[in-house]
């Protein structure tokens, strides 16, 4: 999914007027992705001459540090409204398997995807 650098982004228009369904609008100076809209034609990655519209892999780091805060997150909540630090390692457990339900949901949607090729 693209989304715009909003430091790199100067304002131009550019992807605004190019993208092929009108899903892009300016917001404060700066260019906008209504992601409801999107089909991910790729097009503004192209035409952007500041190369502020970025991919989606570039943000892995800042998900996963956003996955462990919010575990540390119910740990804590779990160990304060539960009274028991035990409860803190089941809450733990439970997002590990949430995480590997995730994991498990994409490699099974990637082996569907590899059949969606054109011959
Ligand atoms: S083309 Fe690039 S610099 Fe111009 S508005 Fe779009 S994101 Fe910003
Ligand atoms: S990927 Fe395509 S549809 Fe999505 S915002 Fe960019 S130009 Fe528009």
């Amino acid at each position: 999914m693209p989304w715009i650098d909003k430091d790199g982004c100067v304002g131009c228009g550019i992807c605004v007027e190019k993208c092929p369904i009108g899903a892009i609008s300016m917001d404060d100076e700066r260019a906008k992705i209504n992601m409801e809209k999107c089909i991910h034609c790729g097009t503004c990655h192209s035409v952007c001459p500041q190369e502020a519209v970025r991919h989606d892999s570039e943000k892995i780091p800042e998900n996963i540090k956003a996955n462990v805060e919010q575990t540390k997150k119910f740990m804590e909540a779990c160990v304060k409204y539960l009274g028991d630090d035990k409860e803190g390692q089941k809450c733990l457990n439970r997002m590990i398997k949430h995480f590997n339900k995730e994991k498990i949901v994409a490699e099974k949607t990637l082996e569907e995807l590899e059949k969606l090729r054109y011959e």
